[in-house]
């Protein structure tokens, strides 16, 4: 009786959840271009799980971008990094879409933008058009395809949100990508969990040896384990059209036949993407580049990705007694690789033994943590570590070393730094670095008080203090000093920092401001003279930078125009 009555709230639910009403036909293709994709929903990224589909726009810059449905440009957000230009619209049904990484925008929208920016006399801007100031309708032209931002090569980011901003997958709007192949393993792992957990005789993470069988499953090594252990595995998925490794759809785990651990990307919420790093095996990443998906959650994993799960997906092996552990991996298009995995219990013959890196730090993942030493300290807030991990820190001088980068880090812990030795002169110069490979430095937002500096680090790693005396460099692109350019569409400088980095630009012509564009990934400034406010014959630019410590240079030059 109490069997039936689960089935029926089971199929009940399913129902349920069947006419959660997503609307199939209501998005339409937001290029006029056959859908290929270079990134898909829910793929593994740094920190972050990808938030929309990246489709491929031909190798090129300036295809149309359309509206995907009626509606209403609610936000504009332009940035040097993350999306660059983006346009969101909201929909009447309540989701939004966004289309990331534009070069422009159409020109009624152009104008909107360019004004506002105009007036705040800056590229970077955040707009909240009324619902009445830019309506727009499906398939109007809304931009252009671009390459803008943390962008690596041209392509338009499209999302769609749902009414609390929560990205997802755009492929159950009923926007469809051919797809005939099945997801691909790359690698399947073992984790021995408990206290005395084994496989094969070993504590310590395995590759498990897989056969690929003629049916396109594969077939497992017969693993002989004991107590608690759990899966990861090495997927992507290939859509028909294009190379690219993509992120797979779904992931169930079978023991026996019985359901115990699934992932699925349908949505998820930006608060909780950076859980990511607790998804994956971060140390494997960290060394090998390649990212792991744990089959199984660790106790302070929070993600919302994961569904129909018994025991965190964990499977506790007892002596004598066989197991056969399933994974199938599923793309959108229906494509599936099953993946079997026989498990025999045995007792291990010898004691199993784990390496552990002890170290003097030992930090508890619920509480907070302090050291100080050569007056650098750190402070560790509670919940800053997924786990209690044993810390390497040691102090050299200036330096702290700080751990390293195969543990990941959540929220901000704070680094400060004793300055008071240093003179007031240098101290201006002074910044908090990073010492990435072969020990280059990387400027870490830097906070100065009195004879305190500090930042926030979310990567482990060595820190120490880099004094910055140069300033950035500016050079002309496509012009000389002197010369007439009546026929450029526009003016570009080159501009660069050695150590800090580039915090502020401005420039202006017979000194009026004038908008240019940062392009990070060239170090160019573009001027764009269709905006109209360079009218005089005679012209004289003057560009200001300034680095993150404050040096500034200025570079000037006279140009003609009629
Ligand atoms: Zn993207």
């Amino acid at each position: 009786m109490k069997k039936t009555f689960a089935l029926i709230l089971l199929l009940f639910t399913a129902a349920t959840q069947a006419q959660s009403k997503i609307p199939s036909d209501f998005f339409q293709n937001p290029l006029n271009v056959d859908l290929v994709l270079s990134g898909t929903f829910g793929e593994l990224r740094s920190n972050h799980f990808h938030s929309g589909m990246d489709i491929k726009t031909q190798q090129r810059e300036g295809l149309p971008v359309v509206a995907a449905a009626d509606g209403f440009v609610s936000r504009i957000n332009i940035q040097h990094y993350g999306y660059g230009k983006a346009l969101y619209i909201q929909h009447p049904n309540g989701y939004t879409t966004v289309y990331g990484h534009l070069q422009k925008f159409s020109p009624e929208i152009e104008a909107y933008i360019k004004k506002q920016q105009y007036a705040k006399e800056t590229y970077e801007i955040e707009l909240f058009p009324k619902a009445d100031e830019l309506k727009v309708t499906a398939s109007e032209l809304v931009a252009l395809s671009g390459n803008t931002g943390g962008s690596g090569g041209p392509h338009l980011h499209f999302e769609i949100r749902d009414g609390q901003q929560r990205p997802m997958n755009p492929k159950l709007f009923g926007i469809e990508i051919k797809d005939t192949q099945a997801p691909t393993v790359n690698s399947l792992y073992v984790y021995p969990l408990g206290e005395n957990a084994h496989v094969n005789g070993s504590g310590e993470r395995q590759r498990v040896k897989l056969t690929l069988l003629k049916d396109g499953s594969f077939k497992a090594e017969q693993l002989n384990a004991c107590g608690e252990i759990a899966f990861g595995v090495n997927t992507v998925d290939k859509q028909d059209g294009a190379p690219n490794n993509n992120g797979i759809y779904q992931i169930d785990a079978v023991l026996n036949g019985d359901s115990i651990f699934q992932l699925n990307f349908d949505r998820f919420s930006f608060s909780e993407t950076r859980h990511l790093n607790q998804m994956i095996d971060y140390e494997y990443f960290s060394n090998n580049k390649s990212r792991i998906t744990r089959l199984y959650v660790q106790p302070s994993n929070p993600l919302s990705v994961y569904r129909n799960v018994v025991d965190k997906g964990t499977i506790t092996i007892q002596d004598s007694l066989t197991y056969l552990y399933n994974i199938t991996i599923r793309d959108f298009a229906g494509n599936e690789r099953l993946i079997r995995v026989p498990i025999k219990g045995e007792q291990p013959t010898d004691k199993i033994s784990k390496k552990i890196n002890e170290t003097d730090y030992l930090v508890k993942a619920n509480e907070a943590f302090n050291v100080e030493e050569n007056g650098i300290d750190v402070y560790i807030p509670k919940g800053s570590l997924y786990e209690d991990t044993y810390l390497d820190i040691s102090f050299t001088g200036d330096t702290i070393h700080f751990h390293q980068d195969d543990t990941p880090i959540h929220s901000n812990i704070t680094i400060g730094f004793n300055v008071s030795e240093y003179s007031e002169e240098n101290k201006e110069k002074m910044f908090i670095a990073r010492l990435g490979y072969r020990g280059r430095p990387s400027y870490s937002s830097t906070y100065k008080k009195g004879n305190r500096f500090t930042t926030g680090v979310r990567t482990f790693g060595d820190y120490t203090l880099v004094a910055d005396i140069k300033p950035p460099f500016i050079s002309p692109v496509n012009f000389k000093d002197g010369q007439w350019i009546s026929s450029n569409n526009n003016i570009k400088v080159r501009i660069t920092d050695d150590l800090s980095g580039i915090k502020s630009y401005r420039a202006t012509v017979n000194g009026k401001f004038i908008l240019m564009e940062y392009e990070y990934k060239n170090n160019t400034l573009t001027h764009d003279f269709s905006d109209a406010v360079v009218t005089d014959t005679e012209n004289k630019l003057k560009v200001i930078v300034t680095d993150n410590v404050g040096n500034s240079n200025t570079y000037e030059a006279t140009f003609f125009r009629k």
